[in-house]
């Protein structure tokens, strides 16, 4: 990834911003310009809206056959979480023992390092998903 093209990520990468369509009340991540229900009477009225980061697991996969960038994290889990906004979001688990992993687990989104670009080079971050208790 590009430099520009990382810093033009970041408010979506650190915020979870997705969009809520002021018609109908759906929020969507990532953003849209238009909402899929209300079609063209959505044009203009897309805000911007800041996810709460909590939501529970959905389903999850453990990957035990990864990229070469990744292989000193494996085995790991990926799971699809179901915010409490309602959209589903794609991200690693992180602080869990992967035979604790569980279908509707509680969890929030957290801030974590997700790569960088060898020694001296850039860092990225972005969200994971690590376990909560309330
Ligand atoms: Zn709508």
């Amino acid at each position: 990834m590009t430099v520009a093209r990382f810093w033009r990520d970041i408010p979506s990468r650190y915020n979870l911003y997705g969009s809520r369509c002021s018609g109908c009340g759906k929020v969507y991540f990532p953003m849209r310009h238009i909402c899929p229900e209300c079609r063209r009477s959505s044009i203009g009225k897309m805000q911007r809206h800041r996810l709460s980061g909590k939501g529970r697991v959905h389903s999850f996969s453990v990957v035990h056959d990864a990229p070469p960038q990744l292989a000193a994290l494996k085995p790991y889990a990926v799971a699809i979480v179901e915010m409490d906004e309602g959209v589903k979001v794609t991200g690693q688990l992180v602080d869990v023992d992967i035979e604790e992993i569980d279908i509707g687990m509680g969890v929030e989104a957290v801030l974590r390092k997700i790569g960088d670009e060898g020694p001296g080079g850039i860092i990225h971050y972005g969200f994971k998903f690590s376990p909560r208790f309330d």
